[in-house]
């Protein structure tokens, strides 16, 4: 129950109750004692006066029976005689008294009755009848006699005895309440040990205890308060974790849609707000080339670039792989030309070639931005406009920046709206070829005709390759509209043949996908035997760009076996490129098509020269030079003259249906070879 160590708070009361009944009980005990002393005190006093009175009484007894003795006085002075006589009865009156009330010890009873002894009872007793005999004289007891005894008796041994007895008592009393007040101190002593019992065994170690609970309580306290700091800062955490990019530390797609809502909500009139939306140009390049961690380090360096162009009031989020948002609101001092001068410096920055890991990177970005002005303020229409500019940018060449304008959320849409016509128009077969003329430049014999695609848009109309090409090879079904092309063109060639139109050959415009398909040569050989047509009939264009993006292999693989099946191949946009002669090294050509582009710098000494160099490099390689593109008849001549052998462009004919290269044919003169050689001077 009383464990010192172990204190259960609510349980103290008991020890308290327990303990404050053993005080009480000690208080009530001394109190008791104290009572006894008192009432003990008093009868004792009453024993020792009686006593006292006894010694007096003898004395006065003897005074009296003296006194009657005296010869001036009678002896039948009834004064004196009933004093005695009061005296004598007084006297054995407290005797009884004595003997009934005071004889409460071996020792006192032993001086009253001690056989042998001059016991005080005895003697009082006799004491009490010489007196009585005073009063009474007679012969036989001369009163002198009485007298002689009283006077002995009284002085000695009786006196001496009485006084043994008032000392007894006074004596016996004493040690009695002594020993009472001992008891009393006792009792009081265990009331005070018991309190400091109290003190020690209960007070104590509830103060310890309540000591401990309080430092138990503190320190969890502060463990809730470390809890809390830990919760705080874990919430903290978490919240950053939501809110951010972990790679680049800035804020993520989610924060910027609050801050964006937040600045929208505040937003007053008279303030602006842009939001520029930036995007890695060929950021898939960078990771296929130099691999994921440094298309990491890109990521970082962008991201800390943009931090510090930006103020630090500007937000700037990572809102995808390579995108991010810059969002910039101020109170109506930016100017768009500010911006757009950001937008300028941001491009500007990254482009400055920088190292990372080792690999030295210009980072090209595009970047569309979208004020707000007017209220109320739309921020997720404000996204998408800075998206739409950005994928404008995009589409215009990359590596600008370029403010939104309505009319580019129109074009998008119509773009959108293309896109889904081209997957029926792919279904429909609503492509067809259309073709342009070559002319040998030596004869002016037809050599052939190019197969330029062109869509019967059911209701724009017919559509040039600008409008769909680059869409299809964005979306990847470039490949199947060559096909549709490609099968047309086969199918028109044979046709005039049949007709009796002589068309020694076509050539077909083969897309990089199509040359990166394996099967292309396979499929091609069907559809030219299922015309009844050989593979020496069509000669395959070739863009330089296209083995430059696909970096060999598969394309390289395709044209050589094109080649090693009896396709004739010709090299397109020769000169624009950057791997122009390592393209006629690598591949088995026959022909190279000269660029529109230096056609038209032929009059300037430079371009000349060019096309005078590109004319010998091909003569020298045994190759068909052909030069497309002319548009006066000065270029024909001149072409001429250099000994290019043949020629394509607007001045001798335009890419044209069926119909049209029928009537062309016609007036060009049908069968030329068996005809007299058109000047090119007379047919136009
Ligand atoms: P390309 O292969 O260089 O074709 C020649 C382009 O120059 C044609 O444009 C033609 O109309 C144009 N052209 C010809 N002579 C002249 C001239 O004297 N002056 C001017 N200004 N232009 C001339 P088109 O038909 O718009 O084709 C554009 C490009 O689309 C072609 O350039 C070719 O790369 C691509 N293309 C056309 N058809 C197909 C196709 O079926 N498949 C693939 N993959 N690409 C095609
Ligand atoms: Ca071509
Ligand atoms: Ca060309």
């Amino acid at each position: 129950m009383f464990n010192l160590y172990e204190l259960n708070p609510r349980r103290l009361w008991v020890k308290y109750v327990f303990a404050l009944g053993i005080i009480l009980f000690f208080l009530v005990g001394s109190h008791l004692i104290h009572l006894t002393v008192l009432s003990h005190t008093a009868n004792d006093a009453k024993i020792i006066n009686i006593a006292g009175q006894q010694r007096m009484l003898s004395q006065r007894i003897a005074f009296f029976a003296t006194k009657l003795n005296t010869p001036s006085v009678l002896s039948e002075d009834t004064e004196i005689t009933s004093s005695l006589a009061a005296a004598i009865k007084r006297f054995e009156s407290n005797h009884y008294w004595l003997l009934k009330h005071a004889l409460n010890s071996d020792a006192s009873q032993q001086m009253y009755f001690t056989p042998n002894g001059p016991e005080v009872d005895r003697l009082t007793k006799w004491y009490i009848a010489e007196a009585r005999k005073s009063i009474s004289s007679s012969d036989n007891h001369p009163l002198e006699d009485v007298i002689v005894n009283l006077d002995k008796m009284a002085s000695k041994p009786l006196l001496k005895k009485l006084d043994d007895a008032v000392t007894l008592f006074a004596d016996e009393s004493g040690a009695k309440i002594e020993r009472l007040e001992f008891l009393q101190l006792a009792s009081l002593g265990m009331a005070i040990v018991t309190i400091i019992a109290e003190a020690i065994f209960i007070f104590f170690p509830a103060q310890q205890g309540i000591i401990r609970s309080l430092k138990k309580v503190e320190d969890q306290n502060q463990d809730i308060l470390l809890q809390n700091t830990k919760l705080v800062s874990l919430s903290h955490d978490l919240n950053h974790e939501i809110n951010h990019d972990a790679l680049t530390g800035l804020k993520n797609r989610r924060a910027l849609k609050e801050e964006l809502d937040v600045c929208v909500q505040g937003y007053r009139s008279g303030s602006q707000l842009f939001i520029l939306m930036l995007d890695i140009d060929d950021f898939k390049e960078v990771n296929d080339t130099f691999g994921y961690p440094v298309g990491d380090l890109v990521l970082k360096y962008v991201a800390e670039q943009l931090n510090s162009l930006c103020r630090r009031e500007d937000v700037v989020a990572r809102v995808g792989g390579d995108e991010f948002v810059i969002m910039i609101e101020s109170s109506g001092l930016l100017s768009e030309s500010r911006i757009h001068k950001l937008a300028e410096d941001i491009i500007s920055k990254l482009k400055v070639p920088t190292i990372l890991q080792r690999n030295e990177i210009s980072i090209g970005v595009s970047i569309g931005y979208a004020v707000a002005e007017k209220l109320p303020i739309d921020g997720p229409k404000l996204i998408s406009d800075a998206d739409i500019a950005l994928r404008k940018s995009k589409s215009s060449g990359k590596g600008m920046a370029l403010p939104y304008r309505a009319d580019m959320r129109d074009e998008l849409e119509a773009h959108a709206k293309l896109l889904v016509d081209m997957m029926h128009a792919i279904e429909n077969r609503e492509f067809v070829s259309y073709l342009q003329p070559q002319v040998s430049l030596q004869d002016g014999r037809i050599t052939g005709f190019e197969v330029l695609g062109r869509w019967n848009h059911p209701e724009k109309g017919v559509l040039p390759p600008s409008v769909f090409i680059p869409m299809a090879e964005q979306v990847g079904l470039i490949d199947q509209i060559d096909e549709i092309i490609t099968s047309d063109g086969l199918a028109i060639l044979a046709k005039l043949r049949a007709e009796g139109y002589n068309v020694p050959r076509i050539s077909i415009n083969m897309s990089a996908r199509s040359l990166r398909s394996s099967n292309l040569c396979t499929d091609l050989t069907r559809s030219v035997t299922e015309q009844g047509l050989a593979p020496n009939d069509v000669l395959i264009e070739v863009l330089e760009t296209t083995m430059i993006e696909t970096s060999a292999d598969q394309a390289v693989s395709t044209v050589t076996e094109l080649s090693d099946a009896g396709y004739g191949i010709a090299i397109d946009d020769f000169g624009t490129g950057y791997s122009s002669l390592s393209m006629v090294v690598k591949l088995d050509v026959s022909e190279l098509k000269i660029d529109r582009s230096i056609v038209q710098e032929m009059d300037k000494a430079k371009g000349r020269q060019a096309l005078e160099a590109i004319i010998l490099l091909a003569k020298q390689m045994n190759l068909t030079v052909v030069a497309e593109g002319i548009e006066t008849a000065s270029q024909f001549n001149t072409l001429k003259g250099l000994g290019c052998d043949i020629a394509q462009g607007f001045k001798i004919g335009r890419p044209m249906s069926l119909d049209q290269t029928r009537r062309w044919i016609n007036s060009y003169g049908k069968n030329v070879s068996d005809g007299p050689m058109l000047a090119f001077e007379n047919l136009y």
